[in-house]
């Protein structure tokens, strides 16, 4: 049966230059941590994003654990952190020793809302102990909302790390997401827009910052012939064959965010009518990448749940995915402060239970999306006839 061929959330897409690049690493003998490509691919991502520079890291967790070590946060500090993202924005508060607060969303754009962070900053003011960094997630390919963000942690003189992840791409009012707080960091794992199979880059407008990340992700060796080192060192760089299919993947982004918008149209186009099922906005402060297709499904309306409509997908070979469980409902950080978007309403809460990412990919075809919108509209429109 045809049926059996799997369709992906969010699968790789390799463009024509990747394999060259790569070719390029290995004629040369670069098959080491660090060497031109790495180089190239950092000025190259830097000049796409508008920044003065990027540090090529293995992945998108060590960029926010550095971006952390950077702030000097330190043990029993606080750092603010959305709660609705994927748990790799907050492991690396806890590398430090760190105690993440956590922030709710807002319901235009999915991301921090700036009433909640505007509560937890008056509490902490009150109770005198400020966080150290606040991480700002661009949830799904679209951009927060930085101006009111910004100006909140300005007020309070607290720097803004920005996990744009999954934001690669996205603009905010013209400008490239991931280049708004002191530090941004980008993902270039499996299922992001633009891959290396796993890798990622920090970036920033401070020089000396990103000297200093690139020291400690290269084993903080000092400079002298003999292994010396005077800091603890991780092994954190990018390989140079990595980096080679970054900057084959870098030349097509823009041809990755127009398939993933279209691939949100389709969906929107032919799903929209079915009542109960809601699409993630896109904010009018800026161009969404539509990463992944979210959207809500309203189960006193639909009668189905989002849960359960991931299950009738899977039943079909069809990825779809939850919306993230949002953070200060994991076990992990059940203990931690969480401020909801107002008092007794939790934006994130409801998002997860009716949230769902349905297939993406930027090559993802005409039939096998055809029979994604089928089986969502079937599973929703068979719950309410009966
Ligand atoms: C993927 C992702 C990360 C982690 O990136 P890796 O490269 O997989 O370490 C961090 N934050 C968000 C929001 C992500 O989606």
């Amino acid at each position: 049966m045809e049926q059996s061929k799997k369709v992906y959330l969010s699968p790789p897409h390799m463009g024509e230059s990747e394999r060259l690049l790569v070719e390029d690493a290995f004629q040369s003998n670069w098959i080491a941590p660090l060497g031109p490509h790495v180089d190239a691919f950092e000025k190259e991502l830097a000049d796409y994003v508008g920044i003065n520079g990027a540090v090529a890291l293995g992945s998108g967790t060590a960029a926010i654990h550095l971006s952390l070590k950077l702030l000097e946060v330190g043990k029993g500090d606080t750092v603010f952190c959305s709660t609705l993202t994927f748990a790799a924005s907050c492991f690396p508060i806890l590398y430090e020793g760190a105690i993440p607060v956590l922030i709710d969303s807002e319901p235009e754009s999915w991301n921090m809302s700036p009433l909640a962070l505007e509560r937890a900053f008056h509490d902490a003011s009150k109770a005198g102990k400020m966080p150290k960094a606040v991480i700002i997630v661009n949830l799904y390919g679209q951009s927060a909302d930085m101006t009111p963000l910004l100006s909140i942690c300005d007020r309070y003189g607290v720097p803004v790390i920005e996990d744009a992840a999954e934001s690669l791409g996205a603009t905010y009012k013209g400008k490239a997401s991931g280049t708004f707080g002191k530090f941004g960091i980008y993902s270039f794992n499996g299922n992001k827009i633009i891959t290396t199979s796993g890798g990622g880059m920090l970036v920033s407008n401070h020089l000396d910052a990103l000297d200093k990340a690139r020291y400690w992700a290269t084993q903080a060796r000092d400079p002298a012939v003999h292994y010396q080192h005077s800091e603890t060192g991780y092994n954190y760089r990018l390989s140079n064959i990595l980096a080679a299919i970054g900057r084959g993947q870098l030349r097509v982004l823009d041809k990755r965010v127009d398939a993933r918008r279209r691939v949100f149209e389709t969906y929107r186009e032919q799903l929209s009518d079915v009542p109960g099922i809601h699409f993630m906005p896109e904010a009018s402060h800026g161009l969404s990448t539509r990463w992944l297709t979210a959207m809500t499904i309203d189960p006193d309306v639909c009668g189905v749940t989002a849960a359960r409509c991931v299950e009738s997908l899977a039943a079909f070979q069809i990825e779809a995915r939850p919306v993230w469980k949002p953070m200060h409902l994991q076990p992990l950080f059940q203990d931690c402060f969480y401020y909801p978007h107002r008092e007794g309403i939790s934006v994130s809460d409801k998002l997860f239970a009716e949230g769902i990412c349905l297939p993406s990919g930027s090559d993802l075809s005409e039939e096998d999306q055809n029979r994604v919108i089928d089986i969502v509209r079937n599973s929703a429109q068979r719950a309410v006839s009966v």
